[in-house]
């Protein structure tokens, strides 16, 4: 134990209940260590929205610590070690492009509902939009649920801002007609006539820790581990979903470890800390990173600077979101918790 794991064990017992700190599977393992509640994106956004705690620490990414704060009651505090730790993939969709598209999107389909989808993997601009707007925030392990409550209010629906959960949940759920919308080109690089038979408008985002797996990388591990099971995230690209075995959320991939049985062998295509926690938790089987691919930003976080932050709650390491965007933001996230 070193002296920071000393100083967060000393403010963790005299804060008590005043204090809960949140941690996201992809973290450092002795960053998680000290999580209260670990967990994927989901379950964090739920606990966020029902501890009673006074001071939430969120270690993970900045949209997270967004929603928790949107969540969390107005009295409640929500904190991160490292406030530059973002998503460049929630960087990738500006709400006021996504406005200019969401607009161009219903102009086109004309009678049609178009119901809006964000991934939590966005900012809380982009959510509020969302939230106006009637549509609904998911996250990868309700995606499938979100995508049927958009279909049962609505006849087109338009995600953002990961092309490839979209793509990856949209292919099972026998999408007609999917369209990629770039917000680099005009009206989105797509004709009238490509925008209007489309039944789902993908905005063009992805995140580089999962688009970086490619199908020869599963090649190579079956081949070096015949008897291996392969599981990856479905922020992979559908190539590497088809040539896995299965795909799903980061709390599925652990749950596929724990009944992959003892003597089995599971590759994981994911953040790699998340795959090096899960090897040492299961000794009595063998788990590998389908390759080394880390998200830099979780990685911003250690516990050096958890100790600094439950040391002093520097008010910079606060996170805050105007009142209004956070008004219709909640309604967005609370449709997801409410599925
Ligand atoms: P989960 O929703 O699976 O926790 O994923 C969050 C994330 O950032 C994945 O890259
Ligand atoms: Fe964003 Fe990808 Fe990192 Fe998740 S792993 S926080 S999607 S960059």
């Amino acid at each position: 134990m070193n002296e920071h794991h000393q100083s967060i064990r000393a403010a963790k017992e005299k804060l008590g209940d005043e204090l809960v700190i949140l941690a996201h599977h992809y973290q450092r393992a002795d960053v998680v260590s000290f999580g209260d509640f670990k967990g994927d994106s989901y379950v964090l956004a739920q606990k966020a929205a029902s501890c009673d705690a006074q001071k939430i620490v969120f270690c993970g990414v900045h949209f997270m610590a967004e929603s928790a704060r949107i969540l969390a009651r107005p009295e409640q505090q929500v904190f991160m070690p490292d406030t530059r730790a973002g998503c460049p993939m929630a960087d990738m969709a500006d709400a006021d492009d996504a406005r200019v598209a969401l607009e161009r999107i219903r102009e086109v389909a004309g009678d049609k509902t178009v119901v809006p989808i964000t991934y939590i993997n966005s900012t809380a601009e982009v959510k509020a939009l969302v939230g106006e707007h009637g549509g609904i925030v998911c996250t990868s392990s309700n995606a499938p649920k979100a995508f049927e409550w958009a279909r049962s209010r609505g006849e087109v629906i338009f995600f953002l801002p990961d092309e490839f959960l979209g793509r990856n949940t949209a292919r099972r759920m026998s999408a007609r007609s999917m369209v990629l919308w770039n917000p680099y080109e005009n009206n989105g690089g797509l004709t009238d006539q490509q925008l209007h038979g489309a039944d789902v408008v993908l905005w063009r985002g992805y995140c580089h820790v999962h688009t970086y797996f490619n199908p020869p990388m599963i090649e190579a591990q079956r081949a070096r581990h015949p008897d291996c099971q392969i599981v990856v995230h479905p922020e992979c690209t559908p190539e590497v979903v088809d040539a896995a075995d299965a795909d799903g959320s980061t709390a599925f991939i652990v749950q596929f470890v724990d009944k992959a049985g003892p003597g089995s062998t599971v590759v994981v295509g994911t953040e790699v800390n998340l795959v090096l926690r899960l090897a040492k938790e299961y000794p009595d089987r063998t788990v590998l990173p389908l390759d080394h691919s880390v998200c830099p930003n979780m990685y911003r976080t250690n516990v050096e600077k958890l100790a600094r932050l439950l040391d002093g709650f520097d008010p910079a390491l606060e996170i805050t979101v105007d009142e209004e965007v956070g008004a219709n933001a909640k309604l967005a996230l609370t449709r997801m918790l409410e599925l």
